[in-house]
């Protein structure tokens, strides 16, 4: 009954911090200027202009990007790709993850700024534009959460944001699963593996738990952020496994070389430094 009473109370003070946001706006919670709108989104529209596609040559398989500012061939790949192809066809994201674009992103994860996830989908969306990929028949699965992690977080940021983007006119005809594709086990911290000990580490962390939904089906696979690239390759390794066609990868961020906030951190990571 308690609890009860709690989460009622609760629930009903975010409604009320919600509607206390929209009608007296604040301060922009990225560069603390005072919003000059009423919004729902306490960002203002500088720090999101300001968040900008990725620019110059990248990775035609992964995204990553490239040194140089030339296209020197039709398929163009980093040294990693080159090395060891990944089990997806092709990832594409909007931006880097750093600067206002990271700051976002943890908004919502962190802070549970809902109305950003909306903000996220719009350029989740330009991602999947760059994928070039036919929507008529595509599945689209958000990488899950484990089931701790995700009743920890109250949601699933990637799925949040797949609901917003698919809100957008050429994606509305693709069909979204949060129930095919399920994270088995909690996954220990990436930090100073190496690339095989990272495939190693996460290989058996995904299972397809509805065979039949995926078999034939050209999948979409979305994540807010792709770092390594080594969890969205292990869920398209499963999901070809069950029989998939094609799986394509869209993330609304990428670490990127040469950026100024390059690291190597699963992003699932941050969240002890993050949630206090
Ligand atoms: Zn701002
Ligand atoms: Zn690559």
């Amino acid at each position: 009954m308690r609890n009860l009473l709690n989460s009622a109370v609760s629930g009903a003070a975010i409604v009320a911090q919600g509607l206390f946001a929209a009608l007296f706006p604040s301060d922009c919670r990225l560069c603390g200027i005072p919003l000059e709108n009423i919004s729902r989104l306490p960002v203002c529209p500088s720090c999101l202009l300001a968040m900008q596609l990725i620019s110059g040559e990248t990775c035609d398989i992964c995204g990553e990007r490239l040194p140089g500012l030339q296209r020197l061939s039709d398929l163009q790949t980093c040294a990693a790709c080159q090395e060891a192809r990944p089990n997806f066809a092709k990832a594409a994201a909007y931006g880097s993850y750093e600067g206002d674009l990271r700051e976002l992103i943890h908004l919502l994860k962190y802070e549970q700024v809902a109305p950003a996830a909306g903000a996220l989908g719009k350029m989740l969306g330009e991602a999947i534009d760059k994928l070039g990929i036919e929507f008529g028949a595509v599945l689209v699965i958000p990488v899950p959460l484990h089931s701790s992690k995700r009743r920890q977080r109250g949601f699933n940021q990637a799925e949040l944001i797949a609901r917003a983007a698919l809100k957008q006119p050429p994606m509305a005809q693709a069909e979204l699963a949060t129930d095919v594709l399920e994270r088995r086990r909690p996954t220990v911290s990436q930090i100073g593996l190496t690339r095989p000990q990272r495939s190693q580490n996460i290989r058996g962390a995904f299972q397809v738990v509805h065979l039949n939904g995926v078999s034939g089906r050209n999948i979409l696979l979305v994540d807010d952020v792709l770092t390594t690239g080594t969890t969205a390759s292990e869920c398209a390794r499963v999901l070809r496994k069950a029989g998939a066609k094609q799986v394509w990868v869209a993330t609304v961020a990428r670490t990127l070389k040469n950026s100024t906030a390059s690291f190597e951190i699963e992003p699932e990571f941050e969240t002890a430094a993050q949630s206090s």
